[in-house]
């Protein structure tokens, strides 16, 4: 399939279109990867997504954006300030940052994990981009990175503890993957 460049951010629930940190997300794609990014009007957390206890399930809301998103575009990312869950092989459930398939049409991120928004040195923002850039890259094919410990397709970026270091790469060996599968 031909690919556009264009990706639909979409802010679900609290997360507001206008808010920073949504365009925080936009710029960072935009710069990072270079495809053109829409923020689209925000939606309501949808209620298939929700099984209670414990939440909001993550790979039905993957399910629900793919059936969301708008023909124009490549892949959709939603914003959620609800935590999210996966649902590991033995059926237990954990909490995650994100979510996201490999060559998948939608990712999604939640940025109820990442703490409160003022934590010092830009660390929420760091955390924000990391994960939002690395759920991506997952969609465009790019399996964990085990080249460069900087690099944010390293499989430690999706944990808390360890998304913290400053800086927020794409190592040279993910960008030629990235190439070849737009090819
Ligand atoms: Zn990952
Ligand atoms: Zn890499």
């Amino acid at each position: 399939m031909f690919f556009k460049g264009k990706i639909a951010l979409a802010p679900l629930a609290g997360v507001d279109e206008s808010s920073w940190e949504v365009r925080f997300i936009k710029s960072q794609i935009e710069d990072i990867y270079g495809f053109e990014v829409d923020v689209l009007d925000r939606q309501k957390m949808p209620k298939s997504a929700y099984d209670s206890p414990p939440g909001y399930n993550a790979s039905l809301l993957l399910d629900y954006l793919t059936a969301a998103m708008p023909n124009k575009y490549d892949k959709i990312m939603g914003v959620t300030d609800s935590s999210i869950y996966a649902t590991k092989e033995d059926s237990s459930n954990w909490a995650v940052n994100g979510l996201s398939y490999n060559g998948g049409v939608a990712c999604v991120i939640s940025t109820h994990a990442f703490g409160i928004k003022k934590l010092n040195g830009g660390r929420y923002e760091r955390r924000l981009a990391k994960a939002s850039l690395h759920e991506l890259g997952h969609t465009l094919g790019l399996p964990h990175c085990d080249n460069t410990p900087s690099c944010f397709m390293t499989e430690a970026r999706e944990q808390v503890k360890t998304i913290d270091s400053e800086e927020i790469i794409l190592c040279r060996s993910c960008k030629r993957l990235i190439a070849f599968a737009q090819n």
